[in-house]
C-alpha cells in the first residue's frame, strides 16, 4: 500500500498485500487470516477482483481510494486487527466516506472501535482518532473510484436503464477519479457520448443463463461490426454473470474499433443516506476491466467480454426476440425536458422456434418415469458456420441447447449436464 511501489494483492486469496524494501518483499497483512500459503504477487490493476476492506473501519465493501497523510500503524483490538496502512491512500468505505464529507470524523471512529471490539476502551478511542486525523488532516482533495471491490448484486429492471445509463455517462464526465486505463479524460468523454448514443439492452433471466452457459464453452470469436444489434450500446443481464461476475458491459464505436467495458453493480447492501449519495455520485455500475478491439481481431473464448460475445453471436444468430420496454412517464418527460429522444430499452427473450430455445420436459432415453422437481441446462454446443460476402467467413453458432425438466419447476443453475450426442451435427445453414 506504499506510494513507493506498485499496489500488489496475493493471487490466491484476492487480499491486498504489504510490500517493504528494495528489492521488494510480499507479506499478507497481518489481520488477513490465511491457510499458510505463500502470497503471490500481482499488480492490482491486473486483478478485477481484491479482496480489499475499509482502512477506517473494515467495511468488506471499500470503495474509495483518499490520498492523505503517510501514516505506519497496526491497530489490533479484541475482535482482531483492523488497520495496517504503510501508505498515504486510504480506502474508505461509502459509509466512511459520508462521514467525512460530513466532517464527523467522530462517527468515523465509532464505527472502527465497534469493528475492533474495544467498546468504550477512551484511550483505543483516542488512539484511533489519532491515526485517522494523521491521514485526514494531510489529505489531497478528490477521490479514486474502487473497482475491484466485488458487492453483493443489485437487481435492475428493464424501464430503470435510461437512469443507470445517464448516471453512468455523468460519472465519466464528473471529477472523481478512475484507476487504470480510464484514467484518460479524452476516453471518459468518449464513453460518455458512446454511452448518450447507445441502444440500451437488457438481458431476461432465461436469456441470461443461456447465455451465461454459452459463454463458458466459448471458442475464438472474431469482432465485426455485424456481430453487434447497435453501433454503440449498453447491455445489462438480469443477474449478474460468469465468475467475473459482471452485470452490464458498454461498447463505444471509436474510429477503428470499439472501447468495451465490463461493469459490476455497487452498493448493493447499502442504505439510508450512504447508498443515496453513492447513486447520485457513482449510479448502478462500476466499469471494471476495459479493452480496445478492431473489426477482424480474434478475441479467445476466455477473453473477459466472453459473455458479451456470447450474448452477441446468440443475438446474430437470431436466437433472440426484442420487446421494446415500458419507459416511465417521468423518464420520458425528463428526456423531454432536455430535448432528448425518448430512450428505448430492447428486452432480449429467447425467441420461439429458435435452435436455442429451451424445450421443456424433452425426456432423455433411461430416464422416463423418474420425476424431477428442477429443470436444468443440457449444454449445447458451438460450430463455425459460413457467413458473410460468400460465406467466405467463419462464426460460432450455438447449437442445441435445452432444459430439461418439468415445465413450471424452478431451474437449477448449479447443475451442468454435459451431453454427448451421437447424433452427427446437421449441416444447415442458420443465416
Ligand atoms: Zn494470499
Ligand atoms: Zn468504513
Amino acid at each position: 500500500m506504499t506510494s513507493a511501489h506498485e499496489d500488489m494483492a496475493c493471487g490466491t486469496c484476492l487480499s491486498p498485500l504489504n510490500t517493504t524494501g528494495m528489492p521488494p518483499t510480499y507479506a499478507h497483512p497481518a489481520q488477513v487470516a490465511t491457510d499458510g500459503h505463500q502470497p503471490v504477487p500481482i499488480p492490482v490493476n491486473q486483478l478485477d477482483a481484491v479482496r480489499r476492506t475499509c482502512d477506517f473501519c473494515g467495511d468488506p465493501h471499500p470503495t474509495w481510494t483518499l490520498l492523505g497523510g503517510e501514516v505506519a500503524a497496526v491497530l489490533v483490538g479484541e475482535a482482531g486487527g483492523l488497520v495496517q496502512n504503510f501508505g498515504d491512500a486510504w480506502a474508505a468505505c461509502a459509509t466512511c466516506q459520508t462521514y467525512i464529507d460530513e466532517g464527523r470524523n467522530d462517527k468515523v471512529v465509532d464505527r472502527a472501535v465497534r469493528a475492533l471490539g474495544l467498546g468504550n476502551h477512551m484511550q483505543a478511542r483516542e488512539r484511533i482518532e489519532q491515526l485517522h486525523l494523521a491521514f485526514l488532516n494531510a489529505r489531497v482533495p478528490g477521490r479514486t473510484l474502487i473497482t475491484t471491490t466485488v458487492w453483493p448484486a443489485t437487481l435492475m429492471t428493464a424501464r430503470e436503464l435510461p437512469k443507470v445509463r445517464d448516471r453512468l455517462a455523468r460519472f465519466y464526465r464528473g471529477d472523481d477519479g478512475l484507476p487504470g486505463t480510464l484514467t484518460s479524460t479524452d476516453s471518459r468523454q468518449q464513453i460518455a457520448a458512446g454511452l448518450d448514443r447507445s441502444r440500451l439492452f437488457w438481458i431476461d433471466s432465461d436469456f441470461t443463463d443461456l447465455a451465461e452457459h454459452a459463454a463458458e464453452l466459448l471458442p475464438a470469436v472474431t469482432v465485426s461490426r455485424d456481430l453487434m444489434p447497435s453501433t454503440d450500446g449498453l447491455l445489462v443481464w438480469s443477474r449478474p454473470v460468469t465468475t467475473r461476475q459482471i452485470t452490464a458491459v458498454s461498447w463505444t464505436a471509436d474510429g477503428d474499433g470499439w472501447q468495451l467495458v465490463n461493469y459490476r453493480t455497487v452498493g448493493g447492501g447499502l442504505d439510508g443516506k450512504p447508498l443515496q449519495r453513492l447513486r447520485e455520485h457513482v449510479g448502478w455500475l462500476a466499469p471494471v476491466s476495459t479493452d480496445q478491439v478492431h473489426e477482424r481481431r480474434v478475441l479467445p473464448g476466455d477473453h473477459p467480454t466472453a459473455a458479451l460475445l456470447a450474448t452477441w453471436l446468440l443475438i446474430a444468430q437470431r436466437a433472440a426476440e426484442f420487446r421494446a420496454a415500458e419507459i416511465d412517464k417521468a423518464v420520458r418527460k425528463m428526456y423531454a425536458r432536455s430535448n432528448r429522444p425518448t430512450p428505448e430499452v430492447q428486452t432480449v427473450h429467447i425467441r420461439a422456434n429458435s435452435s436455442t430455445r429451451p424445450t421443456s420436459s424433452r425426456v432423455a432415453p433411461g430416464d422416463s418415469g423418474r420425476s424431477q422437481t428442477n429443470r436444468f441446462w443440457v449444454s449445447g454446443h458451438w460450430r463455425n458456420q459460413p457467413h458473410g460476402p460468400g460465406r467466405a467467413l467463419r462464426r460460432p453458432v450455438y447449437i442445441n441447447p435445452f432444459l430439461r425438466g418439468p415445465e413450471k419447476a424452478p431451474i437449477k443453475l448449479s447443475t451442468t449436464v454435459r451431453m454427448l450426442s451421437s447424433r452427427k451435427p446437421e449441416r444447415k445453414d442458420r443465416e
